[in-house]
């Protein structure tokens, strides 16, 4: 079936050095932000666990959202860093609602951090971002944003939104690598992570990076760098510059206004509601009088992307991904009709 040759991975050029900081603006410019980007040479999940050990520290009070294992991750390693971490944790597998944001941070007037994912693939809901990060500005609490599955997905823009720090990555909505992530960092959040006793000389450590990197000129990336991983993510931004990042959020919003109208057809009802859904995968609860197991089963024979969702509610939930090069029309056809057979059978 696939022709692909992993020998054609071998001995790749080394990634020109004077590229590597145009892959930080290319990204700023998709992120929507004037200020710094750092890459990070490391899936999504350890960018994200370096903004926590980098902005958590004693003394520190953080509003945690969760809404998926991510948010319960992110907690984790705050409290490791040495703070303190209030949690608002929406109705299993729900989004938060701004009203829950403010409640809290009225009673944590002393709060200097909130964090939240923006959209989830885990389930398939959407955070009210905006009205969140809006709440945040007005308390001038420092912001930590999650749109590794987002970006692409839903538009975005962290300068006009007020976002102070973003994390993403290039392998979800953009298509591309899970090895380089991408972190935004506002002047307000480097005053936050750029103290004398922020961690140094460790891999989690955005001191070091921008020390290494962004003080030093953007050259060379800290570290060996990656040629198959700057190439392969060249190539991403290429294909996502071609087809615009507009027309990519586009078409992820069609995918998902296909897979919620096809299942409708079939009398189910997608998890999330039109306002509150991500665009990245569409979830659904099993019809009660159907074993979810061997339904799942019969729709991974067709198509192995299918699968449940992630974490406290979700995990009964089935998913259909249509996530990067999936939000096609075709791909999510596709998985109605499958939907569709499984059922009958
Ligand atoms: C996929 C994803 C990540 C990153 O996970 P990886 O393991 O790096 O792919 C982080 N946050 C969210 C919300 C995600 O969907």
């Amino acid at each position: 079936m696939s022709t692909f040759d992993p020998a054609i991975l071998l001995d790749p050029p080394p990634f020109p050095v004077e590229r590597v900081a145009s892959l930080a603006d290319r990204f700023a410019k998709l992120i929507g932000t004037s200020g710094d980007v750092l890459l990070i040479q490391a899936e999504a999940v350890v960018a994200l666990e370096a903004v926590a050990a980098s902005l958590g520290r004693p003394g520190v009070k953080a509003i945690n959202i969760i809404t998926s294992p991510y948010g319960v991750w992110f907690g984790r390693w705050l409290r490791r860093a040495g703070a303190s971490v209030v949690e608002i944790r929406a109705e299993a597998a729900r989004p938060v609602s701004a009203r829950a944001v403010a409640a809290a941070l009225d009673a944590h007037p002393d709060a200097g951090l909130l964090a939240l994912v923006h959209a989830e693939s885990a389930s398939g809901i959407r955070n009210p971002l905006e009205a969140i990060l809006r709440l945040a500005r007005e308390r001038a609490v420092v912001t930590v944003v999650d749109a590794v599955a987002s970006l692409g997905g839903h538009a975005f823009a962290a300068d006009r939104m007020g976002a102070d720090v973003v994390v993403a990555g290039p392998q979800k909505a953009l298509a591309g690598p899970a090895g380089v992530s991408a972190v935004a960092v506002s002047q307000r959040a480097w005053a936050d992570i750029d103290r004398t006793d922020a961690p140094q000389t460790s891999a989690l450590s955005l001191v070091d990076q921008k020390r290494l990197w962004l003080d030093a000129g953007r050259g060379a990336l800290p570290g060996t760098p990656s040629p198959l991983e700057l190439w392969a993510l060249d190539a991403a931004l290429d294909r996502v510059e071609a087809e615009g990042i507009e027309a990519i959020v586009g078409r992820h919003a069609e995918a998902a206004a296909a897979a919620r109208d096809g299942l409708e057809a079939l009398g189910l009802t997608a998890w999330a509601g039109p306002a509150d859904a991500s665009h990245l995968v569409t979830a659904f609860a099993p019809p009660a009088d159907i074993d979810a197991a061997s339904l799942l089963e019969s729709l991974r024979e067709a198509d192995p992307e299918f699968s449940l969702g992630v974490g406290a509610g979700a995990d009964r939930l089935i998913r259909l991904n249509h996530t990067g090069r999936r939000a096609d029309p075709q791909v999510v056809h596709a998985m109605i009709s499958a939907i569709a057979s499984a059922l009958r059978r």
